[in-house]
């Protein structure tokens, strides 16, 4: 059987690293499988926090105070990611393959130009 070979798809728009973020795009936020791990992770800790500033019936200053400590306890350990690669912001994961919430790592692989191929836009 023989095979099509599709071209390079580099100069899409929906190309990154190897990667295709056209059904993110599309959908923003709806494939849990695109998060980044470490940003889910932080999630569930904030809601960990958040039920038990809730028990505890913390005000509003004092449950602040308690989280941005926790934060910054989170900020000073290991991600736990095998494939985290620092990069130079300040925001949190600091990962080089974070685009917004999401992993590029996760992203399906682009094999080539599609249907939904979309020139980058130029300048
Ligand atoms: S590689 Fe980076 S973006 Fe992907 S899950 Fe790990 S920390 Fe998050
Ligand atoms: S060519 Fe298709 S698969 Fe590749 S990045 Fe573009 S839209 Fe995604």
């Amino acid at each position: 059987m023989s095979q099509i070979l599709r071209l390079p798809a580099p100069a899409c728009r929906h190309y990154v690293r190897g990667r295709c973020d056209y059904e993110e795009v599309l959908n923003p936020g709806y494939d849990p499988e695109y998060r980044c791990r470490v940003l889910v992770r932080l999630q569930q800790v904030y809601d960990t926090f958040l039920t038990q500033a809730d028990a505890f019936d913390l005000d509003e200053s004092k449950a602040t105070g308690i989280w941005e400590k926790r934060f910054r306890e989170v900020c000073s350990e290991d991600t736990g990611c095998q494939e985290y690669e620092p990069d130079d912001t300040n925001s949190y994961p600091g990962c080089a393959l974070c685009l917004g919430d999401v992993c590029v790592f996760r992203l399906p692989e682009c094999g080539g130009r599609c249907r939904n191929y979309t020139p980058k836009p130029r300048g």
